[in-house]
């Protein structure tokens, strides 16, 4: 039986990646890019506003919807830059403002004092119109780690040139993106998704 899923988001990269990822594990999975009203985002958690888009999405298509959110959360920070991280030096900035910033507030904060996570929320609704009922399902994925006190690599993407994962001495810019994609915090929350996809078929 195949199973046509719709991604809450307009990033053509990230339908891409859902389904390498998704489509890996469950061939009979077709990932689309939801194109619609768009909600607005005023939740005040990862998994809140992952809720959020995935809601909208489910009842404006009548189809399963996905929706992500993700983040990077600093102990010393009380769990910030949190849901702000892609805007974390406001609107219109670069990944490599917000990384600026990050780094330049802990810039007299030691070592040990430098915990950090990232965190990816995975929200599953299925509407009514599919199931009885409708059904939710909320996945997150945690990567622990701590901030180191320059950047350093070239792969990946935003704050992965100062996160150090925890059990490695280099950033997860340095690591290879197929490590990175076994072993993060949205390998974690996949790794939830997959038997709560597969037992909706
Ligand atoms: P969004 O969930 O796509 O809105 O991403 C939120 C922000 O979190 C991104 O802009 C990045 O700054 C940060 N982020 C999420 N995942 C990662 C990651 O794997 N590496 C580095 N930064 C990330």
């Amino acid at each position: 039986m195949s199973l046509e899923v719709v991604l809450a988001t307009h990033n053509q990269h990230k339908v891409q990646e859902f389904q390498r990822i998704l489509g890996a594990a469950m061939p009979e999975i077709t990932v689309v890019a939801y194109d619609g009203p768009e909600p607005v985002e005023d939740g005040v958690t990862f998994s809140a506003n992952a809720l959020i888009k995935a809601r909208t999405a489910a009842a404006h298509t009548g189809r399963i919807a996905l929706a992500d959110d993700s983040g990077i959360a600093v102990d010393v920070l009380g769990g910030s830059p949190g849901i702000f991280s892609a805007r974390w030096s406001g609107p219109g900035h670069s990944d490599r403002d917000n990384l600026d910033l990050l780094l330049a507030q802990l810039a007299d904060i030691a070592a040990e004092h430098r915990g950090a996570r990232f965190h990816c929320t995975i929200a599953l609704v299925v509407p009514e119109a599919l199931r009885a009922g409708g059904f939710e399902h909320v996945s997150e994925g945690v990567w622990p780690g701590h901030l180191a006190a320059a950047s350093s690599g070239a792969n990946g993407f935003g704050y992965d040139p100062i996160f150090v994962p925890d059990g490695y001495d280099i950033s997860a810019a340095e690591l290879s993106p197929e490590v990175k994609n076994q072993i993060s915090h949205r390998a974690r929350a996949f790794a939830d998704l997959i038997p709560t996809l597969r037992s909706l078929l």
